[in-house]
């Protein structure tokens, strides 16, 4: 971490600055203080050599010898002899003292407040900004206890600069991972809820129907007729019970990842085919047709079981949803970079009302003719193609007939056609 980094942030800036102003003021204490002390050992030394000459001319010295003796610099040896004879030398106790002590005294007080001074700035500016970043300290703190509890509706700062500011745009990170996490988990969380509420409906039905079946053919044991029509009846509701927990099991193993997909290059003409294959005596049955047309070399890279599962509830819808007479049409096309199978009907088109909801699970259309459907079809065959990185689109015109186009990426070397 470089100087420059630390003094991005703004408290520790300040602070520098603060320190470089009581660093500046240190050497300006000093020269002031040299100074004072210059003029007060001057005063004294003027002092004490007033009082020498006023000494000297009490006994009638020469004015100009006196002013002599005062100007001279020089220390003789005769001169230190005498000093010495009538007891002045550095040894001497108690020498100079009221002076010295009157220096003291002028000298002393002012160092002590300027020391004093510095001392109290320099622990009240560290003070202010130990509390300053303690305070930001504690905000930032609280914020995180926060996001802990789940609350992410205030931010930490996003101006903090430094390692202050880095240390807050890393728990930020942190933060919107947590948030984005807690978000899936809540989505996830009612999804099940709703998906919970959803089966047991669908169930409930078919479950009722069964528990009066049974009741019918236990109280009627003996009465053939009845007993093969109920029976008949319960194994519908059980086949249809069924077919809802397969798809069911279905589209959530494929929501929970569980599913591997086995692509291969699979020939158009038989995926169709494979799609169609358990609807052609249904079609046949109920006075409608199936279509089959397309390139017959072309190739669609995909999971042949799933896929032909996911056209074939396209198929299945189409002829739930056509009178007699009707027609459902599987064709494939290729374009640029992907491959397009549509599945086409000229029946009751759907709603648009409906139009967007078709795609959620459970989702039934108001004007359906088939009754039955638990609306689980088409999300199930989404799941599938989206898994495999294809898409599912719709257009439909009531009273005209629905398109549902089912488009996937080219295969690896862009293997389309065989
Ligand atoms: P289901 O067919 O079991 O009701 P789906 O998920 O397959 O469930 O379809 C959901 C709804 O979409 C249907 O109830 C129907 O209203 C509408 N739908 C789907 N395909 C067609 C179609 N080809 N023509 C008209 N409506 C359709």
């Amino acid at each position: 971490m470089t100087p420059a980094h630390i003094l991005r942030d703004r408290t520790l800036r300040r602070f520098a600055v603060f320190l470089a102003l009581i660093a500046a003021a240190l050497p300006a204490a000093a020269l002031a203080f040299s100074l004072l002390a210059q003029r007060t050992a001057q005063a004294m030394l003027l002092e004490r050599d007033g009082a020498v000459a006023s000494a000297l001319l009490a006994q009638g010295m020469a004015e100009n010898d006196i002013a002599a003796a005062l100007a001279a610099s020089e220390v003789s040896g005769a001169g230190r002899a005498l000093l010495a004879r009538i007891g002045r030398t550095a040894a001497t106790p108690g020498l100079l003292l009221p002076e010295l002590a009157g220096y003291r005294q002028a000298v002393l007080p002012a160092a002590l407040a300027a020391a004093g001074l510095l001392a109290a700035l320099l622990l009240g500016g560290a003070l202010v900004f130990a509390r300053a970043q303690a305070a930001r300290l504690a905000g930032a703190e609280r914020l995180l206890r926060r996001y802990a509890e789940g609350d992410f509706s205030a931010r930490l700062p996003r101006d903090a600069e430094g390692p202050l500011g880095s240390l807050f745009a890393a728990a930020e990170e942190l933060a919107t991972m947590l948030q984005a996490k807690t978000e899936a988990e809540h989505r996830a969380q009612q999804f099940l809820k709703q998906t919970i509420a959803d089966i047991s409906h669908q169930l409930k039905t078919p479950l009722a129907a069964l528990g009066l079946y049974q009741e019918i053919i236990a109280a009627e044991p003996d009465n053939a007729d009845a007993v093969r029509a109920f029976a008949g009846k319960a194994g519908d509701a059980l086949l249809r019970m069924e077919s809802l927990i397969q798809a069911m099991l279905k589209i959530t193993r494929l929501d929970a990842g569980s599913i591997r997909f086995a692509p291969a290059a699979c020939p158009l003409p038989d995926l169709a085919g494979r799609a169609v294959r358990d609807l052609l005596t249904r079609a046949e049955r109920e006075g409608k047709r199936i279509r089959l047309e397309g390139d017959p070399a072309l190739t669609l890279w995909c999971d042949p079981d799933w896929t032909a599962e996911a056209l074939g509830n396209l198929v299945k819808n189409g002829l739930d949803h056509t009178a007699a007479g009707g027609l459902v049409q599987v064709t494939w096309r290729h374009t640029p970079g992907m491959v397009q199978v549509q599945v086409a009907d000229n029946g009751s088109g759907i709603a648009p009302e409906d139009i967007h909801h078709i795609f959620k699970r459970f989702y039934r259309g108001r004007s359906g003719p088939d009754a039955r459907g638990a609306g689980l079809g088409l999300p199930l065959a989404r799941a599938i193609v989206e898994g495999q990185g294809g898409a599912v689109t719709v257009q439909s015109t009531p009273g005209q007939g629905s398109v549902f186009a089912v488009s996937f990426p080219d295969g690896p070397d862009g293997l389309t056609e065989l």
